[in-house]
């Protein structure tokens, strides 16, 4: 039978309300449990390959509702083992997924966004503006994608052990869709990872950050890349909404509902921008009292951006800084290069909806 117009597409459904929706079908509501197994366990996208569900269910799905994942127009594999989905999002854009393969775990990338608004300097999402948020059904199709290719390895395990929301996009601006993704990602039907193993990124909008710790507190990285406002201002601009000491105190709230965890802050390495020990102490400074660890991030360039990458040194110098007051400090490995899968260059192809980029050419910004 074919899809009615307005079907439904299970992949935009956390749980509960798939539970809702089979129970508008006139079934019961373990139902949605097998359904969500089917879906995202399996990644089965044919109703009528889902044999424990009775015939006269499969047809009545197959009227009112589709399994609907962004159309997948490119694989690409890296010599390191990362691999990148390119996915086509509709009206020219596509976002980018990417695997990386380390040791034991194996993380995927996901993006929230096509484009983003909040315009930082060093990030190639940043540059090409903003289009849309992408739906739930669009970020958990990232996953559904990858785990459909990727599986389980010999033991049984999946290969995909920790997502993190660092592609394109501020996860945090997209809330609601984010949201539901993350119940299906945490979910035991669905993919089943431990709140310890997702991990979102934000360069810091804080009133969400407060709704996000009340919903599930997930693993939590915030984007800082300046020890003070000043900096952070131009680099990070959402920061005059948003300054640091509200963006810290928000940090350690979130703490609270996950008490034995701590903030990673990431910090992108701009030779001579932010770059210094100096810099370094300054940091030391803002974030006494937050438990937190540190990510270096060395900048990767892109066409067209203003900055250079630190120089190794100078990254010793401000990891040694914070690594002798105690902390935990890694250095981001630059991954999947030659596929331009690293941070910051998961370019995908964003149509500019808020015209961003011309208007700030037109004012003589850029
Ligand atoms: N919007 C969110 C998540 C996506 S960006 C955020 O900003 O946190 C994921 C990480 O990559 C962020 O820390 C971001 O600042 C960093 N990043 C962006 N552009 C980069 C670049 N050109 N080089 C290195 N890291 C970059
Ligand atoms: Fe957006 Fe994050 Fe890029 Fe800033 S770093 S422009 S918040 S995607």
């Amino acid at each position: 039978m074919e899809p009615a117009i307005e079907a439904v597409n299970l992949l935009d459904l956390n749980l509960a309300q798939l539970e809702a929706f089979v129970e508008s079908l006139g079934e019961k509501r373990f139902r949605a449990r097998q359904l969500m197994r089917w879906i995202h366990l399996y990644g089965q996208d044919d109703f009528a390959a889902m044999s424990d569900l009775a015939r006269s269910l499969r047809e009545k799905l197959a009227g009112r509702a589709v399994i609907a994942p962004p159309r997948l127009l490119d694989t690409q594999a890296s010599e390191d083992g990362t691999r990148k989905w390119v996915l086509e999002v509709g009206a020219g854009n596509a976002i980018e997924t990417v695997f990386i393969p380390e040791g034991d775990r194996g993380t995927l990338c996901v993006s929230s966004q096509v484009g983003c608004a909040l315009a930082c300097t060093f990030c190639s999402t940043g540059h090409q503006g903003f289009n849309r948020n992408l739906t739930t059904a669009e970020i958990i199709g990232q996953l559904w994608w990858a785990n459909r290719a990727l599986g389980r390895d010999p033991k049984g395990e999946r290969i995909i052990s920790n997502v993190v929301m660092m592609g394109m996009g501020e996860p945090l601006a997209n809330f609601e869709c984010v949201d539901a993704a993350l119940d299906i990602m945490l979910d035991d039907f669905g993919y089943g990872l431990s709140r310890r193993r997702v991990t979102l990124s934000t360069s810091g909008i804080v009133p969400a950050l407060d709704r996000l710790r009340d919903r599930h507190p997930v693993a939590l990285a915030v984007s800082l890349h300046a020890p003070n406002d000043a900096l952070r201002d131009v680099i990070v601009p959402i920061n005059r909404k948003y300054p640091l000491a509200e963006l810290l105190a928000a940090c350690r709230r979130y703490l609270e509902a996950a008490p034995r965890d701590f903030v990673t802050f990431e910090y992108v390495m701009l030779d001579g921008v932010n770059d210094s020990t100096a810099q370094a102490h300054e940091l030391l400074e803002l974030v006494a009292g937050t438990p937190c660890k540190f990510n270096l991030i060395p900048f990767n360039p892109f066409p067209g951006s203003q900055y250079r990458r630190s120089r190794p040194d100078a990254i010793a110098r401000f990891r040694d800084v914070l690594m002798q007051a105690g902390y935990v400090v890694t250095v981001r490995r630059t991954r999947g290069d030659d596929i331009d899968a690293a941070c910051g260059q998961l370019a995908g192809q964003v149509q500019d909806r808020s015209r961003r980029a011309e208007r700030l050419q037109r004012e003589g910004l850029q």
